[in-house]
């Protein structure tokens, strides 16, 4: 008889692992959704609770994980993305890098399943090499307020390929660039909602230093088809998954204010520190490995993300937070 394949999603109720819930579903898989909630929400997965091939269990992974029965894939996904929410959650950050990786590495070894996991950009750090190839080593502050997330990423790929090594485990490394799309958080800091909530508000655009510095943004479905890929292929090293179109912050935010159509102006805020200078992946091996590459154009997916954050209810656009993130840092 048929069976269906089964994949564990971490992160399942956050931006990306609620797309990846959708693409799996999509292709026929049962699809496990696991999710503390502490920056994901609800709303981004609850389309697929009626699904036969879908569950959700809501679990913090830098505890104990089980699922019964068979599992073929993990993908791990969990854990703060926007520098906002992991320097307020300083701890959980490094604890789900670290704690809840080995976690999901466990429990592929006994499960036989293969995992992925979700490493990203920041694992370069301040770049010095550009754009990044999967060669370079990085340029990272450990003990800067940035290095919580970096270092547990960095952690991430090391534990995963000890697994690989010393206990034969099919890993797979996806280093995702800057990626954007419907279902990020409003509030949630990252450059594209920040400009898009304020140009929505009425209020003036905020480029953090002189907007010199500069992003490369995918669009979330190319990010997806190059996860999606990388999980099937047979190559167990990092990949970059990105798209190489660079812009500055501050050219950016002008293309903001011409695709939203307001008057706001453009003013300028101190940069945070450690704040990278550059960025652009590159992204040869994805296209020689998994025949990738992005199709989305940046005025196409800003098109879709804009109509998207439009169409949410009115107080979305004046929550100032998430949630009272104080509870979680006490575990
Ligand atoms: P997100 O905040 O929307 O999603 C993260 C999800 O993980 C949330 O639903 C959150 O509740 C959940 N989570 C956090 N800690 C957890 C824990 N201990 N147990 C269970 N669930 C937990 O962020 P995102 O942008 O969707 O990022 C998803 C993953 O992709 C992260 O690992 C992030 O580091 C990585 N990544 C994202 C980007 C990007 O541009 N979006 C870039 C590089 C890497
Ligand atoms: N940024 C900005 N204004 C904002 C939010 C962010 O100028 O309101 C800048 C930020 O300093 C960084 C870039 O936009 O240089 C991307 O920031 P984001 O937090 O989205 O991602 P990351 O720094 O992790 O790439």
């Amino acid at each position: 008889m048929y069976e269906m394949k089964k994949i564990l999603i971490t992160g399942a109720a956050g931006f990306l692992g609620s797309h990846l819930c959708d693409r799996f579903i999509k292709e026929g898989y049962y699809v496990i959704a696991m999710d503390n909630l502490i920056t994901g929400d609800l709303r981004n997965i609850e389309h697929l609770f009626k699904l036969e091939n879908f569950e959700f269990y809501h679990h913090d992974v830098t505890k104990f994980v089980n699922v019964p029965g068979k599992l073929d894939y993990i993908l791990h996904f969990a854990s703060p993305a926007s520098p906002i929410d992991y320097l307020k959650i300083p701890i959980q950050t490094l604890k789900v890098g670290a704690l809840g990786t080995h976690n999901l590495l466990g429990l592929a070894k006994v499960k036989n399943a293969r995992i992925l996991i979700a490493s990203t950009s920041e694992i370069y750090g301040d770049p010095l090499v550009h754009p990044q190839t999967e060669e370079y080593y990085g340029n990272v502050n450990t003990i800067g307020p940035r290095g919580v997330y970096d270092e547990a990423k960095r952690f991430m790929e090391s534990i995963t390929m000890a697994y690989n090594r010393f206990h034969g485990l099919e890993t797979r490394i996806v280093r995702i660039f800057n990626t954007y799309g419907p279902r990020m958080r409003l509030n949630d800091g990252r450059v594209i909602p920040a400009f898009i909530g304020q140009a929505l508000r009425g209020e003036d655009l905020t480029v953090f230093g002189d907007g010199s510095q500069t992003r490369s943004f995918c669009y979330v479905d190319d990010e997806v088809e190059g996860i999606y890929r990388l999980l099937l292929s047979d190559y167990d090293m990092p990949v970059n998954i990105g798209n190489p179109h660079e812009i500055t912050i501050k050219d950016f935010a002008e293309e903001i204010v011409k695709l939203t159509g307001t008057d706001q102006k453009v003013i300028y805020k101190p940069l945070p520190q450690d704040d990278p200078m550059q960025r652009q992946p590159d992204i040869t091996k994805a296209k020689e490995i998994l025949g990738w590459e992005p199709k989305v154009s940046r005025a196409e997916g800003m098109k879709k993300t804009y109509e998207y954050f439009k169409s949410l209810p009115e107080d979305e656009l004046y929550k100032k937070e998430h949630k009272d993130f104080k509870d979680y840092n006490r575990i």
